[in-house]
């Protein structure tokens, strides 16, 4: 389901992160459609239950409706990003298709979500380790890297047994002293919005310099000409915010996802290696959405 995560996608993969971070559909069986669930929704235009084929995939592997995904009412495939794993569980760990052995399959299935969940934490390590302010730390998250990397090697049995729960809450300390790192040498000052229920806020050209936004809700809110440099954005939840005119730059742990889930425009200013996604262009968005008419999406993970 891709933008970014493009199954059956195309290279439009926007920056940020070494190659094999980036979901790299052509290298991949599309795994994520098939292996994850979804249900009729905003997102969906229909129910597919895990491990089923959906039935826009084709015998490429590729997406049959890739260059209209929203205008067929599958949004919720524009917002989802493998980091990498579905191309390294098909080409690494097994090395040949789910099409080719029911056995392997289910296999497959399984451990695709351990590998996208390992591919996030380096994702974001990769990202922490580029911060010219997070210098100090660069061994230790070097060290993490390393580590979460060397889980991705292992073999199916090896990373079924991964204690994702525990690796994440590892890496997840030393991104919360990089942010803090960021967010002190930028100055900022605005007050800790970490986890915040900012849905359909009115922040329309809020100072949110260096702001810890960590997990926050921004579902819907008007961000309209915000300053949000060097602000975390871990894991906040963007769908249907309007970050016209936002200024993006220097923000850390932000994701194309998050950005292809709001709304934006040419004024809209993203940090380096994010790309603007093609539905902002045209006519100027309208009013925030409101709140209740968000659609709901497959739950992410969330950090704080
Ligand atoms: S519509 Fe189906 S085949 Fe296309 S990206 Fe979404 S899940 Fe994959």
């Amino acid at each position: 389901m891709p933008d970014t995560h493009h199954p059956a996608g195309s290279p439009d993969v926007p920056g940020g992160g070494r190659p094999g971070l980036r979901a790299d559909c052509a290298n991949c069986f599309g795994l994520c459609c098939v292996a994850l669930p979804f249900a009729a929704s905003a997102d969906f235009a229909i129910t597919k239950d895990a491990g089923r084929p959906c039935p826009n995939l084709r015998d490429d592997y590729r997406c049959g409706i890739h260059a209209r995904l929203r205008d067929s009412g599958f949004p919720g495939c524009t917002v989802y990003d493998c980091f990498g794993a579905g191309q390294k569980v098909s080409r690494v760990t097994f090395g040949r298709s789910w099409r080719d052995d029911p056995r392997v399959a289910a296999r497959m299935f399984e451990v695709f979500p351990v590998m996208r969940h390992l591919h996030e934490l380096l994702w974001y390590l990769d990202e922490a380790l580029s911060l010219p302010a997070a210098r100090p730390i660069h061994a230790e998250l070097g060290g993490a890297f390393e580590e979460t990397e060397r889980l991705t090697a292992g073999t199916p049995d090896d990373l079924l047994a991964v204690d994702v729960a525990a690796q994440r809450e590892k890496v997840n300390a030393l991104l919360l002293r990089t942010s803090e790192l960021v967010r002190a040498s930028a100055g900022g000052r605005s007050p800790d919005r970490r986890g915040a229920d900012l849905i359909g806020a009115s922040l329309r050209k809020a100072d949110l310099r260096g702001a810890n936004l960590r997990g926050a809700y921004l579902i819907g809110a008007d961000l309209r000409g915000a300053d949000l440099r060097a602000a975390d954005l871990i894991g906040a939840d963007l769908r249907g915010a309007d970050l016209r005119g936002a200024d993006l730059t220097g923000s850390v742990f932000l994701t194309q996802v998050q950005v292809n889930a709001a709304k934006g425009d040419e004024a809209t200013r993203l940090p380096p290696g994010l790309t603007r996604p093609s539905h902002w262009q045209g006519p100027a968005a309208g009013p925030p959405e409101e709140p209740g008419r968000v659609p709901a999406r497959r739950p992410r993970p969330r950090r704080r």
